[in-house]
């Protein structure tokens, strides 16, 4: 008598609960700007986080136990791609021995696929230890890449959940609208900055100083992911002098060293930009990430 009391309170909790809604899809992205496209198109109708944060160099992430359980629960991976994630993620996205979100699966997102690169060399080699060997995998720094990107996470969302592709496509049009309006506002801003010129430490910044204009007379890096050298260091000096550099760019991950010896002696102004949303703070959103970057170019 108990037991059958207890079983149809039991069934009675049980109707109380609200009917089970389906259960989310689980989305992963490599890098912050992709959480933040998915949460733009998919809003509360996925559950989405990122595997780096904005502040760490995104060539080479700490592989942390966390990693390893969310790609392992993942019903959809989204890389950068163009191999910025080479160095970190094939030996996580292996360990994670989910078949959902391998390379060539319906769950697996590459958005390099998609982005207009630069820098795209002839021949392919890492013989000279150049991070950047498919072009500058940068490319959500150029304001026309990213309504391509956003296309193409809200066309893999669609395949993957039909029943809420109505919205994402609604959300997708919206976010268009609100960047085509936004880039409008920038290119404005941008405009008496052309031509201006800048020393990069990496090439980090590329895509924005191309579409914009500006014009990047060399690097800190003797090659992509080569450490400074004293002899780089000192033609980078003379250079911004003879050619009266602006600006001395460096990413928040990048050491300081190179980059304020620069700045000590030549005209070139050291300033901090953002990479990725979450770099700084004030990065929030991806729409943020790009007012950030003109706010601290003075405009
Ligand atoms: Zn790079």
């Amino acid at each position: 008598m108990f037991k059958l009391r207890l079983m149809m309170l039991a069934g009675l909790l049980l109707l109380a609960l609200p009917a089970p809604a389906q259960a989310k899809l689980k989305v992963v992205g490599t890098y912050p700007y992709i959480q933040d496209l998915v949460q733009q198109i998919a809003q509360d109708k996925v559950s989405v986080s990122s595997l780096a944060t904005g502040d760490w160099d995104p060539h080479f992430v700490v592989a942390k136990p966390s990693l390893l359980s969310r790609l392992n629960r993942a019903d959809l991976l989204i890389i950068n791609g163009a191999q910025l994630e080479i160095g970190w993620l094939p030996p996580l996205l292996r360990q994670a021995n989910n078949g959902r979100v391998q390379p060539g699966s319906a769950g697996f997102l590459d958005l390099s696929n998609v982005a207009d690169k630069i820098q795209v060399p002839d021949n392919v080699s890492r013989a000279m230890g150049d991070v950047h060997p498919q072009g500058n995998p940068h490319f959500v720094l150029s304001p026309a890449n990213v309504p391509k990107l956003a296309d193409a996470i809200a066309q893999q969302l669609c395949q993957l959940d039909k029943p809420q592709c109505k919205s994402y496509q609604q959300n997708l049009k919206s976010f268009r609208s609100r960047w085509q309006q936004a880039q409008a506002r920038w290119q404005q801003r941008m405009a008496p900055l052309k031509g201006a010129k800048v020393i990069e430490y990496h090439r980090l910044h590329d895509y924005f100083l191309a579409h914009y204009g500006l014009e990047l007379v060399g690097t800190l890096e003797p090659l992509p992911g080569i450490p400074p050298t004293p002899g780089q260091i000192q033609t980078m000096v003379q250079q911004a002098k003879a050619a009266n550099v602006r600006w001395n760019i460096r990413g928040v991950f990048q050491p300081m060293g190179p980059s304020e010896h620069l700045s000590r002696h030549s005209p070139a102004r050291l300033l901090t930009l953002p990479h990725d949303v979450g770099a700084v703070p004030e990065a929030k959103d991806i729409f943020a990430l790009y007012e950030t970057l003109l706010k601290r170019l003075g405009v």
